[in-house]
């Protein structure tokens, strides 16, 4: 195990305090003032700018060497073509290569072969340790039986699971056979599945009997059993025994796994497809309008993945890695399968809840596996600030030696709290800016290549080969401290091809904004020494009186307060001014609703981001309502505040069932009226 102050780690000694502590100077319209005025440049921004340039000036030369590490069975033609149209460029037309194969296969004649891949832990205590070789034998068991049941390359398999290890050999089988998973997250509902099922024409299914998650168990098979009533696409479906309790089996269309494994031939070849060929299709989390299915390639979405693991989690040969997200969200693809096991790392992943059987789970977990790099998101970190230090602080949490965060902008009072009571002080920490559609990480510290100054909230600088800029309305670069559209200038290995079946809204939700330009949709802030603060989505802004906020911004602004543990901000429209913002707030343990603390708070608004932003009503509520991927359903606390029944739901439907969202929806308005008092 590396030393406990990390290998090449930027460690808490180089944070450059003092700068912006989190997002929230960000949110200010005083931030310019805020900003340091000398530039800090180090040697490791030097070199990072140095290898940008390369990797943008020859994309096809900077590449190749990495590419030489992975295997390709041919390789026609040039790396990297430019093209005319969105996304401006393809990656590896031409060459042949299987993703399964070097995820898994590649490993089989090295020492690798008898490493860890994964270890396993249930949410009832279950364990399992599955080596390379395992992993080996399991996906090409899978990947037979699937083929036996007729799935051929190209064909769409919907993958609704758990979080257990079956998961990931679903993944791989599917890939294997040059067929294109969509990874269902296991908490959506039977209208997203079919939703989703239905949007691709998926052919089969693999699914389980239940889950166990929060102590309880969520009904998988009868959840997809509705879905498949309204899915005729789907012909057979393929389920795993996780808990055992009964299931209807629909004979000729249900096969239960261990019955198909039991009879599967030990080794199928995997398919050679071409670079460009989709991997998958993953279905944005939908916190925005209808679900889009971004679909990734084969040669191009590896290569950042191999080079991405490496150069931001650094992550070698004694490192136990974990990474908290769901396999059914990108960074579990990204981050839990394809990117550790293409570096032939090993992974810890853990099925359930953190609160399962106490709120010391995870601590327990990484004391006992010696997990050494925990990737994670600020929302979980802020679950965890709200417990309180006394479990936490009973485990011993030396092994871990870098921790990152994805998600969300972290505010400066939980990165510092995840520095110190999680890093103790000691670890490196990487703030990740991606998004489904990127693939990989963007922009991030990059501890595997470089060292620099780490400034908690801002996630620092692009990877090469990424030329990030920060623009205005017009598309125009915006001086340093003014706040901006973050863009991206040119194509880059990682990302997504198009939407499933909709190429003309690929081109008007992502490259009509700015032509020529990928637009995420975020805004952002380069401080006068060139570090990126990413500041939260462009699509929730608020106009008060002709001023633009963004509802992170102010919600960021709340958080800051010693009070609050978490806010979620809404613009009401306001026949005056346009709009007033309206922030539902949950306190801290210890601290009680009252006029005087509401008024302390908009006092703390009014100084920290001035006049305009300040919230019109404050509530003081128990929970907001959040997606399943923890991001806040705006629209429904809009409906409960401005005293509308619940709007329409069907773009949400995706994220959240219209019945949970009504749930949901009454639960908010009992707080909402309490609140009211
Ligand atoms: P949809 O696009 O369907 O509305 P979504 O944007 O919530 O869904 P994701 O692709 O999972 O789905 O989330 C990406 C978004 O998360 C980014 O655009 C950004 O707003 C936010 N984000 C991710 N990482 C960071 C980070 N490190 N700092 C700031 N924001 C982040
Ligand atoms: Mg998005």
């Amino acid at each position: 195990m590396p030393g406990p102050s990390g290998p090449r780690g930027l460690c808490k000694g180089e944070v450059q305090e003092g700068v912006m502590s989190g997002n929230e100077a960000a949110a200010t319209e005083e931030l310019k003032d805020a900003l340091p005025t000398e530039v800090r440049i180090s040697p490791g921004m030097n070199r990072l700018t140095e290898l940008n340039r390369r990797a943008l000036e020859n994309p096809s030369e900077f590449w190749e060497p990495y590419a030489d590490e992975l295997h390709w069975e041919e390789r026609e033609g040039p790396l990297f073509t430019k093209t005319a149209d969105p996304p401006y460029g393809s990656w590896f037309k031409g060459w042949k290569t299987n993703l399964c194969y070097n995820c898994v296969d590649r490993w089989m004649t090295t020492e690798r072969r008898n490493k860890v891949a994964f270890y396993w832990e249930g949410e009832p205590g279950e364990k399992r340790t599955i080596s390379y070789h395992d992993l080996y034998r399991e996906v090409n068991l899978l990947a037979s039986a699937m083929k036996e049941l007729g799935v051929r390359e190209g064909d769409r398999v919907a993958i609704y699971l758990p979080m257990i290890p079956e998961a990931i050999f679903a993944m791989l089988a599917t890939v294997r056979l040059g067929a294109i998973h969509s990874v269902v997250f296991g908490g959506f509902t039977a209208q997203a599945l079919a939703d989703r099922m239905n949007d691709s024409k998926q052919r089969l299914l693999i699914t389980a009997d239940g889950g166990f998650r929060a102590g309880k168990i969520v009904e998988l098979k009868k959840i997809a059993d509705q879905a498949l009533l309204q899915a005729p696409t789907i012909e057979k479906a393929i389920v795993v025994k996780r808990t055992g309790q009964p299931v209807e089996m629909k004979p000729g269309r249900d096969f239960w796994y261990h019955d198909l494994i039991a009879k599967a031939k030990p080794y199928v070849a995997p398919e050679w497809v071409d670079g460009t060929h989709p991997s998958f299709i993953l279905y944005t989390s939908g916190t925005t309008g209808k679900p889009k299915g971004a679909v990734h390639s084969t040669g191009g979405y590896m290569l950042w993945l191999y080079y991405t693991m490496q150069a931001v989690f650094d992550v070698n040969d004694q490192d136990v890695y974990w990474c908290t997200a769901d396999i059914g969200w990108v960074t579990g693809h990204s981050y839990i399968v394809f990117g550790p096991l293409l570096r032939g790392a090993t992974t810890f992943f853990y099925e359930g809840a953190p609160q399962i059987p106490t709120w010391d789970r995870w601590w327990s977990l990484i004391e006992r596996y010696g997990v050494s790099i925990l990737y994670t998101s600020p929302t979980a970190i802020r679950s965890f600030i709200k417990q309180g230090e006394a479990l936490l602080e009973k485990h011993d949490l030396t092994s871990l030696r870098l921790l990152g965060t994805v998600g969300e902008p972290i505010n400066g009072e939980a990165w510092h709290w995840y520095n110190k009571h999680i890093g103790r002080g000691r670890c490196t920490i990487v703030d990740t800016w991606w998004q489904t559609e990127t693939g990989g990480i963007l922009i991030t510290p990059q501890p595997g290549t470089v060292d620099i100054p780490l400034k908690p909230g801002s996630a620092t600088f692009p990877v090469p080969g990424v030329d990030a800029a920060v623009v205005n309305d017009e598309g125009h670069e915006v001086p340093r401290g003014e706040k901006g559209y973050i863009v991206i200038r040119n194509p880059w290995p990682g990302q997504f091809m198009t939407l499933w079946g909709d190429p003309n809204r690929y081109k008007s939700v992502y490259f009509s904004r700015f032509p020529g330009f990928y637009y995420p949709a975020d805004f952002c802030i380069r401080d006068s020494d060139g570090y990126f603060w990413l500041l939260g989505r462009a699509d929730e802004v608020m106009k008060i009186s002709g001023h633009r906020l963004a509802t992170t911004e102010l919600e960021n602004i709340l958080i800051m307060h010693p009070a609050v543990a978490e806010s979620a901000v809404i613009g009401k429209k306001d026949e005056v001014k346009g709009e007033v913002p309206i922030a539902c707030v949950i306190l801290k343990p210890g601290h009680t609703p009252s006029p005087e603390l509401a008024k302390e708070l908009l006092d703390h608004v009014r100084n920290n981001l001035g006049p305009f932003g300040v919230p019109a009503q404050i509530y003081f509520v128990e929970k907001v309502p959040k997606t399943r991927s923890a991001k806040i359903m705006r629209r429904l606390i809009r409906d409960v505040v401005e005293e509308r029944p619940l709007g329409d739901m069907t773009t949400l439907e995706d994220e959240t069932s219209v019945e949970e969202a009504r749930r949901a929806y009454e639960e908010f308005k009992k707080d909402i009226a309490r609140a009211k008092g």
